[in-house]
């Protein structure tokens, strides 16, 4: 039997051949074997996750469990989880507890998942490397000395160590699907707005969305069906019907498919990186799909578009942490103005700082029409060409990072370098389409390399059927 795999372990405890104390246990060593190194979680809820196993088996035992019975599931520390700490890897949230359930948390707990842990990620999720965290780096398991991606580096790492079966993390710009990328696992972006992102802590609302990383599509679908969905406490989310995904995964479907051709011919892009996605091209054309080439003309505004109106949104979210009722407060501080200052000063690393900076520049007066209004305008036609492709096209597919894990502090003093990494992930959210990372490979140092899906708005079904043949 494999503990990691929610839908196996779900068999398993039904029939009675396991309980959940026993896969408890087998997390909790396994973390207590790598944690310590891979830096992934930064808390764990031992005691707790022990009491609700045994209270979960006795559910079992009666026949009243929820649909997550089983699903041991570790949570980046952007989501708020009522009673414990939340920091969004930040001085800022020195001392923070939430105060009240993620819409996602409320979900799952009312299913009977079983929450191990929080997870590292990079400050407020911005980074492409785990690297910029309160918490220190985080390390990739596949090669110790090198990042696992990011922003949502330690989810995906507890993942892919077998440390929890599921992880939430949070994708802005690819933070779901690039880690997972680097870490050989699944990460599904879905629809903006199919998943509440009330009790999410607010990076750029306009783009960011909950994620999923798992082993494989099963457990994802199985976990995005119960959190998905419409929620009072969200205005933007989706009142549409949420699908039962998990029922909906055996396609024998041939798929209309557009590559990008860019992420085959493109300098940028790692010789493996290409031979694997080539490979794969023809792979799902002998499997009966129809593959063919497609440009994407805007691709090379997504960056600029993308850090122009995140780093706006994030100038204005990150304007609650003034220290008045939470979080770090400078001791230094003379009179009212010192004290935001000061505490702002001390509490926010230097990446969230040149964004709220660089965020708060585009949104100038002066400079306002010629970033913002301009960048948004960039956002509608990259908009109209996804369109424009999914009238003709199932998917659109291409390497889902240009390269593959890079070392620890390799890309540290290339700002420019890191951000050009994100090329292929953040179309998906500037357009706001669904967007899965599956594992196809490894390099020729048997680092991991990952395919990127995109299909339509709301085509998550679809989109997880097909991963579900990868
Ligand atoms: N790497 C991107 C950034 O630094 C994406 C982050 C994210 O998706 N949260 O902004």
């Amino acid at each position: 039997m494999n503990f990691n795999s929610f839908i196996d372990v779900k068999s398993h405890l039904h029939s009675g051949k396991t309980t959940c104390v026993n896969v408890i246990d087998y997390f909790l060593k396994n973390i207590t074997e790598k944690n310590t190194l891979l830096n992934a979680f930064i808390e764990v809820y031992e005691t707790e996750a022990k009491a609700q196993a045994i209270s979960i088996d006795i559910k079992i035992k009666e026949g009243k469990a929820g649909k997550l019975a089983g699903l041991v599931i570790g949570i980046k520390d952007v989501i708020s989880h009522e009673g414990h700490a939340l920091r969004a890897s930040s001085k800022i949230l020195n001392n923070y507890v939430a105060q009240y359930n993620a819409t996602v948390i409320e979900r799952l707990l009312a299913e009977d998942a079983i929450i191990i842990g929080r997870q590292n990620c990079d400050e407020f999720a911005m980074g492409s490397s785990n690297e910029k965290s309160v918490w220190g780096v985080v390390r990739n398991e596949a090669d110790t000395e090198r990042v696992p991606g990011g922003s949502s580096g330690g989810s995906a790492v507890c993942v892919q160590a077998n440390m929890c079966m599921v992880s939430l993390g949070s994708d802005t710009g690819g933070s779901v699907r690039q880690p997972a990328s680097f870490c050989g696992i699944f990460g599904l972006k879905p629809t903006y707005s199919r998943i509440s992102r009330w009790g999410l802590i607010a990076y750029a609302s306009s783009f960011d969305c909950i994620g999923i990383f798992a082993h494989d599509s099963k457990d994802i679908a199985a976990v995005l069906e119960i959190i998905a969905g419409a929620d009072d406490k969200d205005s933007t989310v989706s009142q549409k019907i949420v699908p039962e995904y998990s029922t909906l995964l055996n396609s024998s479907k041939k798929y209309k498919i557009a590559y990008l051709k860019e992420g085959l011919e493109s300098e940028g892009v790692q010789k493996d990186v290409k031979e694997a996605t080539a490979l794969q091209i023809e792979k799902l054309k002998s499997a009966g799909h129809i593959l063919e080439p497609v440009t994407f003309d805007l691709l090379d505004y997504s960056i600029p578009a993308y850090y122009i109106l995140t780093t706006a949104e994030a100038s204005s979210n990150l304007s609650r942490y003034d220290a008045v009722k939470f979080g770090h407060r400078s001791s230094e501080t003379t009179d009212l103005m010192s004290m935001y200052k000061k505490s702002r000063a001390e509490g926010f690393g230097k990446e969230v700082k040149k964004r709220i900076m660089l965020g708060t520049y585009v949104l100038s007066a002066s400079y306002y029409d010629a970033y913002y209004t301009k960048a948004q305008k960039i956002r509608r036609l990259i908009k109209n060409e996804f369109d424009a492709i999914f009238l003709k096209y199932d998917f659109l597919i291409m390497p889902t990072s240009p390269i593959t894990a890079f070392k620890i502090g390799e890309l540290s003093d290339d700002p420019l370098a890191m951000y050009l990494a994100d090329i292929f992930t953040v179309s998906a959210n500037i357009a706001g389409v669904p967007g899965i990372s599956v594992p196809i490979g490894e390099d020729s140092q048997k680092l991991p390399i990952g395919l990127q899906i995109l299909a339509n708005d709301f085509q998550e079904a679809e989109l997880l059927a097909f991963a579900n043949t990868f």
